[in-house]
């Protein structure tokens, strides 16, 4: 009888995952709801084949050289700036994430958060609760048109374009910046390439949608928010690295910008006593963006599925780290 693979898995995730893990593999399950500390992870990846992790799990140079027989990190997750890529490279170990399944629904929420800060919901909400709505203000919570505004879109990949979609249906002008021209997507979706700087300037809306990478760390920073127009709102769907609180919490404060929406920060969880999270103009929500029954249950299924094939040995179906299958032997 042969025995079967060992797989750590960092957090309850749907069954559309767990289910066929457990069906193939020996699973143990951290339960808790926080992430496990380190310490336990070093001690878990110790004997085990597969590793399914999630972006609150620092997957490191050390982790990896604790999991001397890991032949596949699994995360539930696009976005791998939490897994040293280089690292596992060099180990020969592939890394799986979950491109595609979750655009749709990030893009969705990319627009809320859009949508929220332009027309103020959020403080709306706040009024009534707080007994202030006596009559109809003909100047009360005013916002900014949506409609017929111009949009900047940085990275314009699967989830960037899936933006641009929706915001076609609000006649928008849409910009955007990636290291990537996009003749195709220029031609079908009437988007106008800018450079990073001409961008920021003219733009009514900026929506972040690259990845994290050393390029990326605090790209929005002091000079790139002076940039930006005194009324133009940011909207960050990305990572929260991407922005530099710090100069965040000055423009807001100061009115380089008009306002935020922030579903990602910097640390992650911020702390509730951040003046990012009291100022009126500004909305932060926690890492939410993928977050709908559907969307989770198909990244489950999906890095369920890459983990299964690096255990088989097979390619992995969606692999953050391609390069592994070119190393030498
Ligand atoms: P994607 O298809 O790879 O798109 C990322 C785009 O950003 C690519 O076109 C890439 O260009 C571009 N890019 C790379 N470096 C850039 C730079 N310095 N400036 C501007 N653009 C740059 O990935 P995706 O599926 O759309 O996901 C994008 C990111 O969203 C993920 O990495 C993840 O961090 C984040 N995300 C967040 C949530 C959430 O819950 N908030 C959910 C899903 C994803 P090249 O291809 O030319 O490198």
């Amino acid at each position: 009888m042969t025995t079967r693979p060992v797989v750590y898995v960092t957090r309850r995730i749907p069954e559309t995952g767990l289910a066929p893990v457990r069906e193939a593999c020996q699973v143990r399950l951290w339960e808790e709801e926080l992430p496990p500390p380190k310490s336990v992870l070093l001690q878990e990846v110790a004997d085990c084949d597969g590793l399914l992790c999630l972006l609150t799990d620092p997957i490191d140079e050390e982790v990896m050289a604790a999991g001397t027989r890991l032949r596949v990190i699994s995360q539930m997750a696009v976005g791998v700036d939490n897994i040293d890529l280089r690292a596992a490279t060099a180990r020969g170990i592939p890394v799986g994430h979950t491109p595609g399944v979750l655009t749709e629904a990030t893009a969705d929420f990319t627009f809320a958060l859009l949508m929220a800060a332009a027309r103020r919901i959020p403080e709306g909400v706040d009024y009534v609760r707080a007994g202030k709505w006596r009559t109809w203000e003909p100047m009360g919570l005013l916002g900014v048109d949506v409609w017929g505004a111009t949009l900047g879109i940085v990275g314009l990949g699967r989830i960037g374009t899936a933006v641009a979609r929706r915001a076609r249906g609000f006649a928008m002008h849409i910009l955007y910046y990636d290291p990537t021209r996009r003749p195709d997507l220029e031609a079908e979706l009437g988007v106008e390439y800018a450079e990073l700087d001409d961008l920021l300037a003219r733009s009514d809306f900026v929506s972040l949608h690259c990845p994290l990478t050393p390029e990326t760390h605090h790209l929005i920073g002091e000079a790139a928010l002076r940039r930006m127009k005194p009324t133009a709102i940011l909207i960050n769907a990305a990572r929260g690295p991407v922005v530099d609180p710090d100069a965040l919490v000055r423009a807001l404060s100061e009115g380089w910008i008009r306002a935020a929406a922030l579903d990602v920060t910097e640390p992650e969880p911020i702390p509730p006593d951040h003046p990012l999270v009291s100022l009126p103009n500004c909305i932060v929500v926690p890492h939410i963006a993928s977050a709908t029954v559907s969307t989770r249950e198909r990244m489950a299924a999906m890095a369920a599925e890459n983990l299964l094939a690096g255990l088989r040995g097979e390619r992995l179906p969606y692999c953050a780290n391609p390069e592994v299958y070119a190393r030498p032997l």
